[in-house]
Parts: structure tokens; sequence; C-alpha cells
């Protein structure tokens, strides 16, 4: 047995000569002595410690052929997986007019047909609910739940569907909160909603500046008062995006949530992002979803305050997992609202990354798409890998115009994780007790 290439080892800040693991391939913390460590380098463990640090890929049959699998990780990954995630974009019409809004410059108010509609259900049911897959979607905005109508449309013909074939049906909603009252929660989750993610963008005096409604007027007790009514029948997540001038203010925002009995026990997880700059009339990722990671020093000072703030407070937020980007995995597909397809919700402003059509069937975008890009000797070598897998096409597009290189993330995480695992480690135990 070897030790895994993917693995990062920090000092314990026990000392005592210990040491913490992180398996990048598994998200999995281990602290032990450093004694062991080297017996474990030099294959000279004792066989219950090494079956132990096996079953966390600490130890592997071969760095060689573990160097191989991650080749095939996401083929296999599609091949195993159960189910087809797709986020539908219902409409680009809004009730806010936040000013960093990217979808701002291609909105136009348009909205996806029914004849669109009616034709994403069919290729959902011919191409994954009857060939044995559950069905999971996302819709997403402008504001989904100004199309209530066609969700209902949409998930009326998929639950029925699924339940005649044996498989299940259910959608999340990425919404501003604004809309999602009691009332309209009830009956969205008999059609199958399980989930929403709500934003707000710091305490009320910021977030009423950043996101008002078309009128003018603040949002954020609206939106307040929907999470109340709403966290009981949906599992709720939290997002916000911050600047560099305000990011120290969102703790408030916390803190108000806590004193307005919206507890940790009841928001699945918080997650603040750094709003990016409008790309001119080109599209931009929604950076609360928390995919995308900038490496400029004053984000990560912030990233890290905010999380420790997050995690002092006893809420969840992400912990550092494998991920690709949802261009690897061909079980997941982002539907504009006039049926083109992508591969990303970043990538709906550009037509150069559109991969075809509901109509049309998708096309071969092993190229435009570089899905090998990570495929190099310096990255499946990098112990971040499971990580990164090339980091971020839509940033390294943004930066250079073209996914001519990978988006490393070497320099972002040689930053922040070693920090990222010390406040799991002190701060999630603090919440135990
Ligand atoms: S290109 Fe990939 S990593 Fe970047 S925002 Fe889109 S899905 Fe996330
Ligand atoms: S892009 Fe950079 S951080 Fe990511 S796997 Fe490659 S070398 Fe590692």
């Amino acid at each position: 047995m070897e030790l895994s290439r993917y693995l990062k080892i920090y000092p314990s800040p026990r000392g005592e000569g210990r040491v913490i693991l992180f398996s990048t391939r598994r998200g999995a913390v281990l602290e032990l002595p450093e004694a062991l460590l080297e017996a474990a380098r030099q294959g000279n463990l004792a066989e219950d410690a090494a079956r132990q640090l096996a079953a966390l890929d600490i130890l592997v049959p071969s760095r060689e052929a573990e160097r191989e699998e991650m080749l095939s990780l996401f083929a296999n990954a599609a091949t195993r997986s159960r189910r087809f995630t797709a986020l539908v974009t219902l409409n680009l019409d809004c009730n806010l007019a936040c000013g960093y809004c990217y979808e701002d410059p291609f909105r136009q108010k348009r909205y996806m047909t029914d004849e669109t509609a009616d034709l994403l259900c069919d290729r959902l049911i011919d191409q994954q609910l009857d060939r044995g897959k559950d069905v999971v979607l996302e819709f997403y905005g402008g504001e989904p739940l100004l199309s209530i109508p066609l969700i209902r449309r949409i998930s009326h013909r998929l639950s029925e569907a699924a339940s005649h074939l044996g498989r299940n049906y259910s959608f999340n909603l990425v919404s501003n909160g604004t809309l999602l009252n009691r009332s309209v929660a009830e009956e969205l989750s008999s059609l199958g909603l399980r989930g929403a993610k709500f934003t707000l963008d710091g305490p009320r005096a910021i977030h009423d500046i950043q996101r008002p409604f078309v009128s003018g007027k603040g949002s954020f007790d609206c939106i307040v008062a929907n999470l109340k009514d709403v966290y009981s029948l949906v599992s709720v997540q939290i997002g916000g995006n911050f600047t560099r001038e305000n990011y120290r203010r969102f703790p408030l925002l916390l803190d108000y949530l806590l004193e307005q009995g919206i507890t940790p026990d009841k928001v699945a997880s918080v997650l603040f992002a750094p709003i990016t700059p409008k790309a001119g009339n080109e599209g931009i990722a929604d950076f609360s979803t928390g995919c995308a990671s900038i490496c400029e020093p004053w984000l990560i000072d912030a990233s890290l305050f905010l999380r420790a703030e997050i995690l002092k407070r006893g809420f969840n937020t992400p912990k550092p997992l494998p991920a690709g980007c949802m261009v690897e995995f061909t079980n997941s597909l982002v539907v504009a609202c006039d049926g083109s397809l992508f591969k990303c919700p970043a990538f709906m402003g550009w037509k150069e990354l559109r991969i075809g059509s509901l109509e049309e069937g998708i096309a071969d975008y092993h190229e435009s798409h570089r899905l090998d890009i990570w495929k190099n000797s310096e990255c499946l070598d990098c112990p971040y890998l499971p990580l990164c897998f090339g980091g971020c096409r839509f940033l390294r597009k943004l930066q250079t115009g073209t996914i001519d290189g990978v988006d490393c993330r070497r320099d972002y995480l040689d930053a922040t994780l070693e920090s990222i695992i010390r406040q799991d480690q002190e701060l999630r135990r603090v919440k135990l007790q």
C-alpha cells in the first residue's frame, strides 16, 4: 500500500508530534501521530491501522493506479448515477432591480413558452425517466416564481410520468425569496418542491440598497418574513453577495436571523460570495453558487472571515469536498428559456458555448468546452485535483476571452485550505457542545 497523492498534510494545532491529514479525494480529515504517518509512508503499518487509512483512501494499493482512476472518474460517475439534473431558466424577468445583476444586459423580459416547456417534458420523459433515471430540476430565472403556471405545467406532467415509470421527480428553486410565501410553498411542495435558495445581501441597510424592488422599495423585510413562513415546509439555503467595502457587516444579518427565530436548525446552509463586475454584454456567473473562487488577497480574507462568523453562530456552510465543474457531468444540463442548451448558467450569454437545443439535441462540446483540460501531468499529480479539476471554465474565459487553459486554484487553496480545515475542527466542534 502507498500514501495517496491526493493528500494534504498540516501540523496539528495541538503540537505533540501530531499531524492533520486531509484526503482531497474523500474530503476526510484525520489527526494522527507523525510517527504513524511515517510508518504509512514506509509501508510498515500494523494491519488494523492500514485498513483504517485505506477505508479513507489515504492509503491506496498503487499511486499509479489511483492517478489512472482519476482519468475516468466522471465517466464512471455518470454510469453509476441514477439521477439527471437540469437547471431550467423559466424567464429572464425579475421583480427586483439589483444593480449588479449579471442577466441585466440580456434580459428583455423573456419567458419560456408552453411549447418549449412541453418539449422539455417530452425529452426528460423519453431520455431520462423512461431510461431509469430520477429527475431533479432547479428552476432558475430571472425570478422563477414569476412563472408559477409553467412550474405547475412541467411538474404535473413529470410527476405523473415518474410515478407511472416507478421513478422520482422533484425540484428546487433559485429564487430571490420575495414571492415564496406560505401558500405558494404549500402548493409547490405538493408538486415536488424540496428546497429553495434565498438571497440576502447582508443586513437590511445593505440589502435594501443592493436588492431593491423595481419600485425602489427595499425587499429585506419581505424576504425574512417569507423565510419564517416556509422553513418548516422546504429546505432553505441562504446565499448573499458582498463587496470589499461591506462584507464585515454581514455577520449582523446572521445575528438578526437568530433574533427572528431563524436558527441554524432551520437553515440547511449559509454561503456568502463576492459580487463580480458585469462583463459588457456577455453573461457572467452567479457566484453565489460557490462554484468559482478568485485569488485576490482581500477575497481570501473576506471568505475566511465570513466562514468563521457563520460557523461561530452554529450555521452550516459547505465543507471542502471533491467537486467538478458542471461541464464534466453528462447527467447535468442548463436549459435556457428559448430551449437552447448549455453546460453552465454563466455560459448563457455566450452563443459559442451553446451546445444545442431541446429540438436539435446536443452537439459534441468536447473541444469547445475543453473537457480534457486538466488531463495533464501537472494536474494529475496535484494534491488539489479532486477539489479543482482545472477550476472554472467561465473564469478562464472571462480572464483571457477563451477557455485556453486551466483556471488554477493552487494559490487560492494554498492560502485557504489549512485555515478552512482548522475552522471546521474548532468551530463545528463548538456547535456540538
Ligand atoms: S464553468 Fe463550471 S465551475 Fe465555473 S461557474 Fe460554471 S459550473 Fe461553476
Ligand atoms: S488547475 Fe492547478 S490547482 Fe487545479 S488541479 Fe491543476 S495544478 Fe492543481
